[in-house]
């Protein structure tokens, strides 16, 4: 037979469009249109439903960048529609090749029912089925004209990210406003030819069944009379049935799907915008649940549901109703979804505290697995923090983002730090926004690397981030790849029925240990620096806050703040959404996020404050306290606690005193006894000698905090990307303006170090305190470049394999060389408060408040064949999408350097250098802590009163150093009861260490990096 596939292919393709897609509304009537602006910002519903309309055409332009204009359609259903589908089509200018991303609207009726949302790919609304003739149309539209940030030519600088500087020119042009006869039989006919014309594209064409369905189509088009498709599409269809209905082969790859709209919870709009995609995308899947029985959705971040729940309330109450019903499934079981990188132990906890206990209180159901599909990596402390939180299993679907290697498996146990397993998955769809095309489920099937011992895949379905969620034509496409040959199979699925099956097929899948390192955005370390410190400030502010507060709840009765707290950290766990901390959303969010947060800050400060002053007592006392909020005792104060400053420094000079000399050839020396530190004539440091073991830190011919600057201009997503070839170009900032002590004491020696370069300005002040084994360096920026990287350089004499970085709960290993492609894809990576390096018996730190991005490299020395192995702390960007102005202005920054720093030593100077000591004057002699450990590596994270108001003491310890570790927590109360809990507080049975209640206190043994949540019950 002559070869004449593409000939039908193309005939296909051009009929579909052109003819049969169109026949869907065969007749149609124009709406009259009014409109009203809204002056500012968004109005109550009510207010808007309510306003004056002015009349507005069909074709005029509307919708000043961020404006919302409350649009009302109105009509009248012809006679001789009675009896037939009617709906309207509301166009509001609608670019239909993004599915999101631009104008959106939420429709009501006039009594303010909504009815569903409208978005480039579902711009329909249902008026009667069958209709009444003559039966009067009135809805309204609440129409949000967000502009196109990321356009077809992307990553273009834009003003348009802020209100305050996008200007009010119209982005929008109203375009078909129709009333219209809604032909199903021709939808369906739709759906029939799309179904079958992907999946032939996919099959073999020396397959027989490709040219079974290839003659099929033929046969429809055949009997599609192209002069009345809307009276031959039945016909047409009947040639498609038998192809349409044959089974699917046994071995053919299974596919979950479930509706699904990702919405960033801010990103390219700020946080009030999402508060509206949220309640728009809801209401056209609680809509699309009452069509369609099969249909399942599901939706995560329980901040998301209580914007609805708060601000569009009678969108709420359908989305209750479908999730009694079991149909809208809340998933994820965590506040947002987080990045992973850059959150606290803490923090990542609360994650999922906040997440569950909202799903659990709104709707009594427990999430088991954890929702991030787009996150940007993930630490290997993050399995012990589900598991504690009870949960089992994580879906992502971002690892296959990355640009280098592909990662082997779909399915596997993801073992973390502490050997914490944790049953994942990973979409082998490679996205979240599946549409059920032909293409994106066979790449699926193909794709899945776990075949012949797995069979079942997750497909998230639908559009996210403005584009509505599910659309009625993925669900019809969905049912009917159920069960058709050439095609894996799909059913709506819950995620948990999904992984329940999945675990069950493949109880013994591969094992991937440590991080799951995205090897991409890895810029979102350093982008929007102000937003990283708002973060991490809030974190310790929030530790200092439920330490004090709860001492001073127990020990004087002052009344806790639950509210205050609870409302605080779900500011802050909302903030770390996955383009919120990582740097990567428009300039409105992050100038809103850093007013946020120096909030937040005032209002923490004021109940540290106010819990430590009830416990200093009476400032008349006239006694100086100094508090601890660290979880190491330092200068006789005891973690936890206060004890009254020592005196003033004696006059003479002892052994223990800075002192800071003139050095030889330029520059100066600092000793405090502990470390000497030479700063060079440039003011850079050329030696940190640790006293103890008299060993040199920096390399030989080398100099530390030497900083450097490199050109930054990534191909793509510039706030998110910082490409290797960054390093090629490096400029060192050596010249400096001024190098002079700054300060000169017994209990502190400084030099500060002025320097300009380009358009910006850095002053450093490196400190030498009395008793501290610690180089502090203080650094402030006047940063007015574009396109550039700052990084701070410590090259190191110290020669070892591999360092450690800080995450949750411990720390994670690197390579410090780049031996495989996967070691070399990690050339910039994530800390928390340290970085450490270590030959057997002696090491250094790098300990930070503030600073997330690091890289390390080695290079063996000519001169003496040594090892230097670099650390480099990135501090500045300026990427120009899609802020236009990322990090310009001021900033501070602390790092510090520790010679002779064990791992223990990075952990305490880590906490240290973020957790200041406090002064408050009072009449009390001392504050005993409520918690006391006696074993350095096991490490306090948390203190707090127990959420649920029982008075009881929560404490969390965890083993930081890697090891295991025996110890004693005593409490200075009377102890009641000890339990172990999950990290909601409830008394949990999983910890696999040692928790023995002995006495008023409870004996200690943990397994390295575990952690153990502690109900502590007071006697009396
Ligand atoms: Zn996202």
């Amino acid at each position: 037979m002559h070869d004449d596939r593409t000939l039908v292919e193309a005939r296909l393709k051009r009929v579909l469009e052109e003819r049969v897609r169109p026949a869907v509304y065969p007749e149609s009537v124009p709406l009259a249109v009014s409109v009203w602006t809204a002056p500012g910002e968004p109005v109550p519903v009510a207010e808007g439903l309510a306003a004056p309309r002015s009349p507005i055409a069909v074709g005029d332009a509307w919708g000043a960048p961020w404006s919302t204009s409350w649009i009302t359609v109105s009509g009248t259903v012809p006679e001789s529609w009675a009896g037939r589908t009617v709906e309207a089509l509301i166009d509001l200018g609608f670019d239909a090749n993004m599915p999101g991303f631009q104008c959106e609207g939420l429709v009501y009726r006039p009594d303010g029912t909504p009815v569903k949302g409208l978005n480039p790919q579902n711009q329909w609304v249902r008026i009667a089925a069958p209709a009444v003739g003559g039966e009067p149309v009135l809805l309204h539209v609440e129409a949000a004209a967000n502009p196109v940030i990321l356009d077809y030519h992307p990553f273009l600088p834009t003003e348009l990210g802020d209100r305050e500087t996008a200007g009010d020119k119209p982005q929008y042009r109203l375009a078909r406003m129709d009333l219209a006869v809604f032909d199903e039989t021709v939808w369906q006919l739709v759906l029939d030819l799309e179904v079958l014309g992907e999946l032939m594209a996919e099959l073999p064409v020396d397959g027989a069944r490709r040219w079974e369905l290839l003659r099929a189509v033929e046969r429809a088009l055949d009997a599609i009379d192209l002069q009345d498709v809307n009276g031959t599409a039945e016909d047409a269809r009947s040639h498609l049935a038998g192809v349409l209905a044959a089974p699917a082969a046994p071995s053919a790859h299974r596919i979950g799907a479930i509706g699904h709209a990702h919405i960033d919870s801010a990103w390219l709009w700020p946080l009030r915008e999402t508060v509206r995609k949220v309640a728009r995308t809801a209401a056209n899947m609680t809509a699309l649940l009452e069509d369609e029985p099969d249909f399942l959705y599901t939706m995560s971040q329980a901040q998301q549901f209580a914007w609805i729940k708060e601000h569009r309330p009678e969108v709420y109450a359908r989305v209750k109703k479908a999730v009694a019903d079991g149909r809208f499934v809340p998933a994820g079981g965590m506040w947002v979804e987080s990045d992973t990188n850059m959150p606290s132990s803490e923090a990542m906890a609360r994650q999922f505290v906040h997440g569950k206990r909202f799903f659990l209180a709104e709707f009594g159901i427990e999430n088991e697995e954890a929702w991030l599909p787009d996150t940007f990596g993930f630490t290997g402390g993050l399995p012990q923090i589900i598991r504690n939180a009870g949960s089992k299993w994580l879906l992502t679907q971002k690892i296959s983002w990355s640009q280098v290697n592909r990662f082997p498996h779909h399915t596997f146990r993801w073992e973390g730090i502490d050997g914490t397993r944790i049953f994942t998955h990973f979409p082998p769809v490679d996205t979240y926004n599946c549409s059920m095309k032909g293409s994106e489920i066979a790449h699926a099937a193909r794709n899945f690397k776990d075949k012949g011992v797995a069979r079942h895949s997750l497909a998230p379905t639908g559009w996210g981030d403005g584009g509505g969620g599910t659309t009625r034509e993925m669900v019809g496409k969905a049912a009917r790849l159920r069960d058709l040959e050439g095609s894996a199979t799909v059913r709506w699925e819950r995620p948990a029925e999904f992984f329940a099956k999945a675990e069950a097929e493949y109880p013994e899948p591969p094992v991937w240990v440590g991080e799951l390192y995205l090897e991409l955005h890895r810029a979102t370390l350093t982008s929007q620096a102000r937003t990283k410190q708002g973060n991490r400030r809030s974190e310790n502010l929030l530790r200092e806050a439920e330490l004090w507060c709860a001492t001073a709840a127990l020990r004087t009765g002052l009344a806790y703040p639950y509210e205050r707290l609870d409302r605080i950290w779900k500011t802050v766990l909302l903030h770390q959404f996955h383009d919120i901390l990582p740097g990567s959303s428009i300039a409105w969010v992050h100038r809103e996020a850093e007013a946020t947060y120096a909030g937040l800050a005032a209002e923490l400060e004021e109940l540290i404050g106010a819990a430590q002053q009830a416990l200093a007592g009476d400032p008349a006392g006239g006694r100086e306290l100094v508090f601890n909020g660290a979880p190491h005792g330092r200068s006789a104060v005891p973690a936890g606690g206060a004890a009254v400053a020592a005196g003033a420094a004696v006059a003479a000079a002892g052994p223990g005193d800075c002192v800071v000399a003139a050095r030889e050839g330029g520059g100066f020396v600092l000793d405090n006894g502990l470390l000497r530190v030479v700063v060079d004539g440039d003011g850079l440091v050329v030696s940190a000698v640790d006293a103890a073991s008299g060993r040199e830190a920096v390399a030989p011919g080398a100099r530390a905090n030497l900083l450097q600057l490199h050109p930054d201009f990534p191909n793509m997503w510039d706030a998110w990307d910082v490409d290797q070839f960054y390093r090629n170009t490096v400029t060192d900032l050596v010249g400096a303006d001024e190098v002079a002590v700054h300060a000169e004491g017994p209990a502190e020696v400084a030099v500060r170090v002025a320097r300009s370069f380009g358009s910006s300005t850095v002053t450093q002040t490196l400190t030498l305190r009395a008793g501290s084994g610690r180089l502090d360096i203080d650094t402030e920026v006047d940063w007015h470049e574009v396109e550039k990287f700052l990084k701070v350089a410590f090259p190191l004499d110290v020669h070892t394999e591999r360092y450690a970085a800080e995450t949750q709960f411990g720390h994670q290993f690197r390579p410090t060389h780049t031996n495989t492609s996967w070691d070399a894809a990690k050339f910039e990576a994530c800390n928390h408060r340290f970085v450490h390096l270590a030959e057997p018996g002696w090491g250094v730190a790098l300990v930070t408040p503030s600073t997330y991005g690091h890289d390390v490299t080695r290079a063996v020395r000519p001169t003496d064949g040594g090892t230097t192995t670099t650390v480099r702390f990135s501090l500045l960007r300026a990427p120009r999408f899609p802020d236009p102005r990322t990090d310009q202005g001021l900033h501070r920054f602390r790092h510090a350097l520790v010679p002779g720093a064990e791992i223990g030593d990075a952990v305490r100077e880590g906490y240290a250098v973020g957790l200041p000591e406090r002064r408050v004057t009072g009449s009390a002699e001392a504050v005993r802590p409520l918690v006391e450990l006696d074993q350095d590596s096991l490490v306090v994270s948390a203190v707090k009163l127990a959420d649920d108001g029982s008075g009881d003491l929560v404490v969390r310890v965890y083993e930081s150093g890697g090891g295991r570790a025996r110890g004693r927590l005593a409490t200075s109360f009377a102890l009641a009861a000890a339990v172990p809990c999950d990290l909601l507080e409830r008394p949990w049975d999983g910890t696999r260490g040692e928790v023995v209640a002995d006495g008023d206190g409870v004996r200690l043994a943990l397994r390295p990096f575990e952690l153990v949540t502690l109900r502590l019950t007071p006697a009396g």
